[in-house]
């Protein structure tokens, strides 16, 4: 088990993911990591991801307990490794090239192996050893700009359980979940909206 966590709303999100995450320690992880939707120098829409081995605490010092990342939407991984050991290289969010698209994952993608092999035959470049990594190269191929057509493209390739949790760069202020035999749930406030794993995040 692992925990999920998103926030997009009126405030930074980093705080909030840290927040979330730790009330969902006792589920157990190895490593830790958060994908912030912001902007760059110029102001275009980016991704940040910071990601770190061992305990949660790591992440806050990197961060400043998230006050060094900034936006207002994001999604928060506490990981339990199940394909590859723990690391940072292994550790959520995984992303697609030029971080357009982030992904956190809870479950097991059961057919990784072979999509990972056609994948990198296409020219995907992998850098973890995670079964999560093949949803972001998948999302990358699948997406024209409807997120929605590329989950759903991603949901019939895919087999085995799985809650995930997307950012898109070009869709900033916006997360997209979707579950399948891994808890998910959706919190919604006048101050923002959440998703996570568990009631107390
Ligand atoms: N199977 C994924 C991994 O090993 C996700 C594990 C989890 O649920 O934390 O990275």
């Amino acid at each position: 088990m692992c925990g999920i966590v998103g926030y997009t709303g009126v405030h930074q999100a980093a705080p909030i993911l840290l927040e979330g995450l730790e009330k969902l320690e006792y589920r157990g992880y190895d490593s830790a990591g958060i994908a912030v939707s912001g902007t760059d120098r110029e102001g275009n829409p980016c991704i940040e991801v910071v990601k770190a081995k061992g305990r949660l605490k790591v992440l806050c010092e990197m961060t400043d307990n998230g006050r060094s990342v900034h936006g207002c939407c994001g999604i928060g991984h506490t990981r339990w490794a199940t394909h590859g050991e723990p690391s940072v290289a292994n550790s959520h969010p995984h992303y697609a090239k030029n971080k357009r698209i982030a992904v956190v994952h809870n479950g097991i993608i059961e057919n990784y192996q072979e999509i990972k092999e056609k994948l990198i035959k296409e020219g995907y470049v992998f850098t973890s050893e995670t079964d999560t990594e093949v949803a972001a190269h998948l999302l990358d191929k699948y997406y024209t700009g409807d997120p929605v057509d590329a989950i759903c493209r991603l949901m019939v390739r895919i087999r085995g359980s799985y809650a995930l949790g997307i950012l898109f760069q070009d869709r900033p202020g916006e997360i997209y979940a979707v579950r399948k035999d891994s808890p998910l749930i959706v919190g919604r406030s006048a101050e923002g909206n959440y998703i996570a794993s568990d009631v107390p995040a």
